[in-house]
C-alpha cells in the first residue's frame, strides 16, 4: 500500500466522499472543509508538485474536471475559488498534487494570509 494518503484514496484503499472520477483524476470532498463546498481534485498518478514531471495531458484532465466538479457541487453559477498550494511556502500539507475547489459562500477579496499575520 502506498504511504501517500491521496494515492490510497485514488486506489480505493482509503474511503473518501467521491464527487467525480474519470481515467485520469478523482475528486472528493475535503475532510476538513474550509468553505460550504470544498472539494479536492487529484491526478490518479502520484506527483508531489505541479512541477513534478506532470504531463500536459494530466494537467488538462485536472483543470477540465474543475467546472464538472463545480456543476456537481452546485456552485457553477454562484462562483468558486480554485487553489493549488504548491510547496512549503504555500503551506502544502499533502505531498500529492491537488486542486482545491471552494465555494458556496461569498468570499472576501484577497487570497493570501501570511503565517505571521493574525
Ligand atoms: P493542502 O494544504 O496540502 O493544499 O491541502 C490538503 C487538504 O487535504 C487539506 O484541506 C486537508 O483537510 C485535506 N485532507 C488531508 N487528509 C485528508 C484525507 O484523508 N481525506 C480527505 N478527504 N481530505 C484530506
Ligand atoms: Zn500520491
Amino acid at each position: 500500500m502506498s504511504e501517500c494518503i491521496f494515492c490510497q484514496i485514488a486506489d480505493k484503499e482509503m474511503d473518501a466522499a467521491v464527487v467525480y472520477e474519470d481515467d485520469a483524476v478523482m475528486a472528493f470532498d475535503d475532510i476538513m472543509p474550509q468553505a460550504p463546498v470544498h472539494t479536492l481534485i487529484i491526478p490518479k498518478e502520484h506527483h508531489a508538485h505541479i512541477g513534478d514531471a506532470v504531463s500536459a495531458e494530466t494537467l488538462l484532465a485536472l483543470f477540465a474536471a474543475v467546472p464538472k466538479v463545480a456543476e456537481i457541487k452546485g456552485v457553477a453559477e454562484s462562483g468558486y475559488r480554485v487553489i493549488v498550494n504548491n510547496g512549503d511556502d504555500a503551506a502544502q500539507t499533502v505531498g500529492h498534487l491537488h486542486v482545491h475547489v471552494m465555494g458556496g459562500r461569498q468570499m472576501a477579496h484577497g487570497m493570501v494570509r501570511f503565517s505571521d499575520e493574525t
